[in-house]
């Protein structure tokens, strides 16, 4: 017998929740007859709406539901991640919440796990209701990561996946502040499997994924697995430099010669051109040095304010990763007794 986790994140999805919760229970009741059971994770990423209202409202008579309520707003890959730690699952399936993931798939990504797969992802064929700035972003974005990466994550694909425990397991070992984890997966290994699909448009709500935070994000995926941006500054530093001495000799020639003209235009052109360049390769070690910076402070990736999980006999087991994580930040607080 196993366990099948669901994780959700949920960010102000008020009007997703029951549908989710109900079309959730239909694929998985096919689960449960075949002598396996599941649980729903659901982590409520600070909404300001009545979603924590909602789940609280729907786990009355049902033990699968598990809230994992968040302390305040983290975004979507912490919500995810602190999600996947308080799964217990020997399968851990990651989906969004506005029921753009169909919970349809999730018995094609069982069969392929018992085949043997411990990542099995959907990947996009098609998207409904997206905005066609949203589709080109999306493709240069997936396309520009893979050719930036040293890992090789699939394109057009969202974290809507199925992993085994292992990969789990190894996804907590990973404590990056800056989470891109459908890159994290990739990098984990073992055997990976795509199965493609039609994304539905959101049912309820407007995304949550502005253009500002969907550019951070790439951003994110990009300095997490690529040092190349850091090379593209080198390089260019080198070739502007070589371009510049042999400006000097032609200029020196020029003088010699006394064809030299009074140069404005060059000159400015020189010193814009080069006073852009060296902000940008200044900006671009600033992605990094902050993300270093981000990572020494080594604060814990989120905190809980609670876990409503009911006793099941999988209780008896070890305590879930959030809330280990919390005992350990709880223990670092209290002073030593001497
Ligand atoms: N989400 C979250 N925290 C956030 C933003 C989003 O937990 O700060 C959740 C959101 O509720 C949804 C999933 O992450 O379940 C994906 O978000 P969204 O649908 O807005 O992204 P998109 O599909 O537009 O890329
Ligand atoms: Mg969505």
């Amino acid at each position: 017998m196993s366990l099948i986790s669901i994780v959700i994140p949920l960010y102000n999805e008020e009007g997703n929740v029951p549908e989710l919760l109900r079309r959730l229970e239909t694929v998985m009741e096919a689960v449960t007859q075949s002598g396996d059971d599941y649980e729903i994770v659901a982590v409520n990423d600070g909404s300001q709406d009545r979603t924590l209202g909602l789940l609280r409202a729907e786990r009355v008579g049902r033990p699968r539901l598990v809230i994992v309520d968040l302390s305040r707003n983290f975004g979507h890959q912490i919500a995810a991640t602190a999600g996947l730690d308080a799964a217990r699952g020997d399968a851990v399936v990651l989906m969004d919440g506005d029921l753009q993931d169909p919970p349809e798939l999730i018995e094609a990504f069982l069969a392929k796990w018992r085949e043997g797969y411990d990542v099995v992802y959907a990947t996009r064929k098609s998207r409904k209701g997206e905005s066609p700035f949203k589709l080109l972003t999306a493709r240069i974005f997936y396309r520009t990561i893979r050719r930036l990466t040293n890992v090789s994550i699939p394109v057009d694909t969202g974290d809507f996946r199925l992993m085994s425990r292992r990969v789990v397991d190894a996804l907590a070992q990973t404590r990056e502040k800056h989470r891109f984890l459908r890159g994290l997966v990739s990098w984990v290994g073992y055997n990976q499997i795509g199965i493609e699909y039609e994304r539905d448009a959101r049912t309820f709500g407007k995304t949550k994924y502005p253009f500002s935070k969907m550019l951070r994000f790439a951003i994110d995926g990009i300095t997490s697995f690529s040092e190349i941006p850091l090379r593209f500054a080198t390089y260019l530093g080198f070739m502007i430099s070589a371009f510049a001495f042999l400006y000097v000799v032609v200029i020196l020639v020029l003088k010699i010669l006394g064809l030299n003209e009074p140069g404005y235009t060059s000159m400015m052109v020189a010193i814009l051109f080069l006073g852009g360049v060296q902000l940008i390769t200044i900006g671009i070690a600033g992605e990094y040095l902050g993300r270093i910076y981000d990572q020494v402070k080594s604060r814990p990736l989120y905190l809980l304010s609670s876990v409503e999980r009911s006793a099941g006999p999988a209780e008896h087991g070890t305590l879930p990763r959030a809330e280990r994580d919390i005992e350990t930040a709880l223990a670092s607080t209290r002073r030593p007794t001497l």
